[in-house]
């Protein structure tokens, strides 16, 4: 469904990414761990266009991302559900216009059917009660999983989460990623950044590790918690405790 080919990324002189390949299957759950600046952001705001690459290729459900037009462009980030550490609702819209707007910017759809496609998927993340609230009114995970359903209705082919439960207080992480499970479940392809080392261990089909803008190692969560080859995952893991 996403495939990444030889992609580089520089900042100035900085090299953030070097040669990149790694793809992610139709129905496959991908974590991407490693240590704080090696580039795992970058990778993916590059799949979406928020930043564009300086080599290589990305392709999704076939389509070089890099080939189309502005509507393309459009298209394009309504399939790569995005979800980021902080949850960047409006603040003045309840639950249901944060829902639906991108909806309707974007996919044109009419109020009625972004409304309903807004009702099932606040009921698929377990908040179908609170379109109505607004998000000072919701507990982090639940902002976090208004984040996940509005993404969800623009009907994403593969969904992107960068550190979804980084910015929660312990107790709420559990609810964002039981719904991240159940994602799984339902056969939505996933990358996932994260340091929810246990979730990476028990829900990912696959680990990909990566430090200095590389992918140093990638293997099943087993062979990579349990038996890592390289070194430096090995320090990665050490330091983790
Ligand atoms: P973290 O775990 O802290 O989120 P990360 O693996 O996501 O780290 P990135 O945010 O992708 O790392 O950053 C990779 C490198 O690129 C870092 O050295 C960072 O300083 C640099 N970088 C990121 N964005 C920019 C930018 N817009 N301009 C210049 N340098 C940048
Ligand atoms: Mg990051």
């Amino acid at each position: 469904a996403l495939e990444i080919i030889s992609l580089s990324k520089n900042f100035g002189r900085s090299q953030v990414l070097r040669d990149i390949s790694l793809s992610v299957k139709p129905g496959e759950l991908v974590c991407l761990i490693g240590p704080s600046g090696s580039g795992k952001s970058t990778l993916l705001r590059c799949c979406n266009r928020l930043e564009e690459p300086s080599g290589g290729d990305i392709v999704i459900e076939g389509r070089n991302i890099h080939a189309g037009t502005a509507r393309d462009l459009q298209r394009l980030r309504a399939r790569t559900g995005m979800v980021f550490q902080g949850f960047n609702l409006y603040p003045h819209l309840d639950v249901m216009g944060n829902v639906t707007l991108a909806q309707r910017k974007a996919l044109g759809r009419g109020r009625g059917e972004a409304e309903a496609k807004a009702l099932e998927m606040l009921a698929m993340v377990g908040l179908g009660e609170k379109a109505k609230a607004f998000p000072a009114e919701l507990s982090g995970g639940q902002q976090q999983r208004v984040a996940i359903a509005r993404a969800l209705a623009l009907d994403p082919t593969v969904m992107l989460f960068d550190e979804p439960t980084s910015a929660l207080d312990p107790e709420l992480v559990g609810s964002v990623l039981a719904v991240m499970r159940d994602l799984k479940a339902r056969g939505m392809t996933m990358l996932v950044v994260t340091h929810e080392m246990a979730f990476a261990r028990e829900a990912a089909d696959r680990v990909v590790f990566m430090d200095g803008g590389l992918i140093v190692e990638e293997g099943p969560p087993e062979a990579v918690f349990g038996a890592p080859r390289m070194e430096r995952t090995r320090a990665f893991l050490q330091r983790l405790g």
